[in-house]
């Protein structure tokens, strides 16, 4: 195996960061001490734990654009080496309600900007997160130890969604003239009005795309926003409000609050006038029974046990190519990684020899520099998931073909890429999400079977299928139960065509980011209607019966005539 050891260090060169502009942003941290802790570092040359990363004056910036006056703090450190970088500010529910006091206020008036004007800002935006993105990609390595190749997806993708959107705002949210009932008399259309307030909750595994990503098409909308990324990538969620600050955003338009999910996140479900969730599924039912009893809409971008399917004409070095990106980015920690991979018997040696090989070859290290193929699991957390899902399956009886170990030789949560076959359905990781670079493979003998056993589970996220063949790939496709499904790619042709929508089937969530559902999700639809000349009741002394005869030649006509 090439699983190498890439120097941690590469010391990250603070002026780096020096472009983050110098004054703190609108929100004191009142009363409370909400500080980062500055202090030096007790030994950093024999423990790298004891030093912090990141420059203590940046971090402060970052912290300063919190809403977070409860005085607690909570210590995060980065994966890479285990060395401190922030300690986190915690809001309280005072300063959540602050949060919506503010974002109410800003809202009002920004719900009168013109679509021109935010679209400019979104362009704005776009501009900036790419001239940016060595310091986005910075603090996103250090957040969350993934490769750095991982990282600059992230940047990648909003400036994707910002330029979508910039360049289609006119398209979904002009008001709409619909088909009047009575020809050239009623006129009707349809206006897009903003919800109000959006809360989004968001995870840690894409830490800069998913703080943003569904805040973008909100703010287009009208709406304001007040957001919670995890606890453990705060720092990059904050990089984002400054940005969206840097591109001209109102500043109050964008709330950050701070805590634990079961707190601030549910301080956020109640007072929001929608929320968006992206976590885990058993966090989406909490919210969608919260969002129930208070009559609000919700969209929950959920887990998954997303399945590949390897058919039997499919290029084998494009399948092997595809077949490491999609269960090893990012270490497996994404929402539309596979999990699962059925491959046809014909091809299943050839494929599994490739596939393996690639993954043997793959580089792994803690670096801040290109060149790695994979990074660190986030937190020991992750890494409990991964060891327990592998040695289960393996004490039961699963082969490793590739991995199966953890390598704290790289970093503390390091895992290798691992390749499983012969996984039953006693094994944990057959039905459960592992969100870790795991991957079971299944030989399938005819593809009805492949089908049905890739529509197993209660998941129905993403799957990919294989294939030279176009057409019979899309067929197939129609019959996998899950929200996106790519054809020769593992999730990119989906995820990165923002106007595609983007959500899961069943227990993968409700409701989908991207394209025009994406945005929108956050209005509420008006009809207006003007009437003309005739009213809906009988006129000039006609008796309520002659009106019902003459409203029923009415209808058979515009039948005839072919109206909707
Ligand atoms: P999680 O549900 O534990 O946490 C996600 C967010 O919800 C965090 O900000 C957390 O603080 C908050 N939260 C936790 N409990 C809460 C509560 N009771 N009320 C309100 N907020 C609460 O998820 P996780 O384990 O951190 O993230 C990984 C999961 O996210 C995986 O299952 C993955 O598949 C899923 N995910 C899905 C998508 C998607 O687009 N479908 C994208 C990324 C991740």
């Amino acid at each position: 195996m090439i699983y190498q050891w890439v120097a941690t260090e590469t010391p990250v060169t603070y002026s780096r960061y020096m472009s983050v502009p110098e004054n703190p942003p609108n929100v004191p941290a009142a009363g409370g001490s909400g500080r980062p802790l500055v202090e030096g570092p007790a030994d950093p040359e024999h423990d790298p734990t004891a030093s912090y990363a990141l420059e203590p004056e940046y971090v402060e910036r970052l912290t300063s654009r919190l809403l977070a006056t409860s005085g607690r703090t909570v210590r995060v450190e980065t994966p890479l080496t285990g060395a401190p970088l922030a300690h986190i500010p915690q809001s309280t529910d005072g300063d959540v309600e602050e949060a919506f006091v503010r974002a109410r206020r800003a809202q009002a008036i920004w719900a009168r900007t013109s679509l021109d004007e935010r679209a400019a800002m979104l362009l704005r935006l776009h501009d900036l997160v790419l001239e940016r993105q060595d310091e986005i990609i910075d603090l996103t390595v250090w957040e969350s130890g993934k490769a750095r190749k991982h990282a600059f997806d992230e940047p990648l993708h909003i400036a994707l969604t910002a330029r979508y959107y910039a360049r289609t705002a006119h398209q979904h949210l002009d008001t709409q003239r619909k088909i009047g009932v009575v020809p050239a008399l009623t006129r009707v259309e349809v206006n897009r009005v903003p919800k109000g307030v959006v809360g989004i909750i968001s995870p840690w595994n894409y830490p800069f795309t998913m703080a943003l990503c569904d805040g973008l098409p909100a703010l287009l909308a009208g709406n304001a926003v007040v957001t919670k990324p995890d606890s453990q990538t705060m720092l990059t969620a904050l990089l984002g409000a400054r940005l969206l600050d840097e591109a001209g955003f109102p500043k109050d338009l964008w709330q950050v609050v701070a805590g634990p999910g079961s707190q601030v996140g549910t301080s956020i479900v109640t007072r929001a006038d929608y929320v968006c969730f992206t976590g885990s599924t058993a966090t989406g039912k909490i919210i969608a029974r919260q969002c129930a009893e208070r009559l609000i809409g919700c969209s929950l971008e959920l887990g998954g046990k997303n399945p590949l399917l390897v058919l039997r004409d499919a290029d084998l070095e494009k399948a092997a190519e595809g077949a490491v990106r999609a269960s090893f980015s990012n270490a497996g920690q994404l929402c539309v990684s596979m999990e699962r991979m059925f491959v046809a018997d014909q091809v299943y040696d050839r494929f599994v020899e490739r596939f393996v090989s690639r993954t043997k070859a793959m580089t792994l290290g803690a670096s801040m520099e290109w060149g790695n193929d994979m990074g660190s699991l986030i937190s020991q957390a992750q890494l409990d998931t991964v060891v327990a899902h592998v040695d289960d399956a393996v004490a039961k009886g699963a082969r490793v073909l590739a991995g199966g170990r953890a390598r704290p030789d790289l970093g503390p949560y390091f895992y290798e890429p691992t390749i499983l076959e012969g996984v039953t359905p006693d094994m944990t990781c057959f039905g459960h999400e592992t969100f870790g670079p795991v991957i079971a493979l299944y030989r399938f003998h005819d593809e009805a079977d492949a089908i049905a056993r890739a529509n197993e589970g209660e998941y129905g996220l993403n799957g990919s299928i294989y294939s030279q063949d176009g057409d019979r790939a899309r067929a197939i496709a129609r019959e996998i139960r899950c929200g996106t499904v790519n054809v020769n790619e593992a999730f990119g042709a989906t995820f990165a065509s923002i106007d595609s929508p983007m959500g899961g089937m069943r227990e993968s969530g409700m409701g989908r980011r991207q394209g025009s559902e994406g945005v929108h999700r956050y209005t509420e639809s008006q009809s207006v209607g003007t009437q003309r000349l005739i009213r809906f009741a009988p006129m000039l002394g006609m008796s309520d019966e002659t009106y019902a005869k003459v409203m029923t030649a009415n209808l058979k006509f515009m039948k005839k005539l072919g109206r909707a």
